[in-house]
């Protein structure tokens, strides 16, 4: 090993040392270039993935609570959310076991961040130096402001080459191309859910402590970094479908076929509706497109439309899971059956009725950011829900393995109380009935609206669709079928195909 790589090692496997400095942003020179040499340890925290990805099931047990223990301690004593939390349930950090410990904390819910930030949930109720502020969006259009360490961001790349590996055996030199809903804000940052341009940006942070050079040249290192980390993932970025929705003309459609075949990447990564409306005008026009592996991201994609993709792209296709607040914690190996959540970095919690899920019962995915002492997310309710499984994978990891099912507010809870997810609901509607896209919209508890598109050229069995759309919602009181001719995407450049107005029936 050399002395770089075992300095890149020492790094990258810790936490920064605690010395007051880190707490206080400061954009010198100097700092930025040492800022920008950490970032040569993301190859040390591949190395650690690799390393954890080995281990057996007993072992990474260890290691999460050994991390959480920390995590747990760090966030007492530094965090002033958590210390209240700890303090009115008589807790501290000794005083049972730390998953013992973590199953006695609540929730950590999106309006818990939005009522504490900035001051009461970051690390000392400020920024340190060298962090990244992200906002998400989510499905919905309310915005969560996350703080994320620099030891966090270089995990999360990591975690992001490390995924491409595991799912997709994307190694270095590879082509990839992505087709993100929200190219835009992931390029140039967003303000209140608006794209910001680099000058607006600059004017937003002199806005706030009133030191314009500095807060220039922090916003340009920033972008820097942003663009430099977005070109380490992907070689190219297309743009989103835009505001027509989910049917595009085909001339449009065959722009994307056009770039992929020029292109030919080994990697398209894609909202799930965009990869789904390019596969079928693949179909409709009888060409033959080749792309080896494809990700559907930023969407929930089931299991049968991943099959229609790997089928219309001959592509592997494979699945991962993550949030803009976590970064990626789990993904599908080869045998794409359930997600291994990346356990040394992530504990992943299913809960149901406020008890742990049994394997295969769905219920709330709650899940602790191990790494992330900047802002810790600790039992964060990601507002999914999702199963785990009890047995082992057929490729031999020992790693704890789930799946999502949607988005709770997505869920419908029939009148006979039984939950129905966006997944079975998808994989219903794209089944044999013709549909090209739909949207349910439950206006009110058991009255639902049913908008449908029809495949081109296509007649639609109206009374077939209503039909199986009532067998799938136990019967409900009223559901209304009107055809339409395309689904809008909501602000956030996502679509939302089922609207649910029982989903808070599902404790
Ligand atoms: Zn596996």
């Amino acid at each position: 090993m050399s002395v770089l790589d075992s300095a890149r090692e020492r790094v990258g496997t810790r936490e920064p040392a605690k010395t007051g400095r880190e707490n206080t942003p400061n954009t010198s020179l100097g700092t930025m270039a040492v800022r920008l040499g950490g970032r040569l340890s993301v190859g040390a925290q591949c190395r650690r993935l690799v390393a954890e990805d080995k281990l057996s099931r007993d072992r990474l047990e260890a290691l999460q609570e050994r991390r959480l223990g920390r995590l747990l301690r760090d966030a007492y004593e530094t965090v002033p959310y958590y210390r209240e939390l700890f303090d009115q349930r008589g807790l501290t950090p000794g005083c049972l076991p730390p998953r013992e410990l973590l199953g006695k904390l609540p929730p950590l819910t999106k309006s818990d961040i939005m009522a504490n930030f900035p001051d009461r949930i970051l690390r000392h109720g400020r920024r340190s130096t060298g962090s990244q502020h992200l906002a998400s969006t989510g499905t919905t259009a309310d915005r969560t402001d996350v703080i994320v360490s620099l030891y966090g961001q270089r995990s999360r790349l990591a975690l992001v080459f490390w995924r491409h590996a595991l799912g997709g055996r994307c190694g270095v030199g590879a082509k990839r191309i992505e087709i993100p809903p929200d190219a835009c804000s992931r390029l140039c940052g967003t303000e209140n859910g608006r794209p910001m341009g680099l000058i607006g940006e600059i004017r937003a942070v002199a806005g706030q402590n009133r030191r314009p050079i500095q807060s220039a040249l922090r916003v340009i290192e920033k972008r820097l970094r942003s663009s430099i980390r977005h070109s380490l993932i992907y070689d190219q970025t297309l743009p989103p479908f835009g505001p027509d929705g989910t049917c595009l003309a085909e001339a449009d459609l065959q722009r994307y076929v056009d770039v992929l075949r020029e292109q030919r990447p080994y990697l398209v990564t894609g909202l799930p509706a965009y990869l789904q409306q390019i596969a079928r005008h693949i179909r409709r026009t009888g060409q033959s497109v080749h792309v080896p592996v494809i990700h559907p991201m930023g969407g929930l994609s089931t299991p049968g439309l991943r099959q229609f993709i790997a089928e219309s792209f001959s592509a592997e296709v494979y699945e991962t899971y993550g949030s803009s607040e976590l970064g990626g914690f789990a993904c599908q190996c080869d045998s794409r059956e359930w997600l291994h959540v990346t356990m040394g970095s992530y504990i992943v919690e299913v809960v149901r009725d406020g008890r742990p899920a049994k394997p295969g019962e769905l219920g709330h995915l709650i899940v602790t950011g191990l790494e992330n002492r900047a802002m810790p997310f600790i039992r964060y309710k990601l507002g999914d829900v999702g199963r785990w499984h009890a047995g082992s994978c057929e490729c031999g990891r020992e790693t704890q393995l789930i799946e999502c099912n949607g988005r709770l507010q997505n869920l419908i809870v029939t009148g006979e109380g039984r939950p129905v997810t966006e997944e079975e609901l998808l994989d219903l509607a794209y089944s044999d009935l013709g549909l090209e896209h739909f949207q349910l919209v439950e206006r009110k508890r058991g009255q639902f609206d049913l908008s449908v598109v029809a495949q081109p050229g296509e007649d639609l069995d109206q009374a077939a669709i209503k039909s199986a759309f009532s067998d799938a919602l136990d019967g409900p009181r009223r559901l209304d079928v009107f055809p339409a001719q395309t689904i809008h995407a909501e602000a956030t450049g996502k679509f939302r195909f089922v609207k649910s107005a029982s989903y808070e029936d599902f404790a």
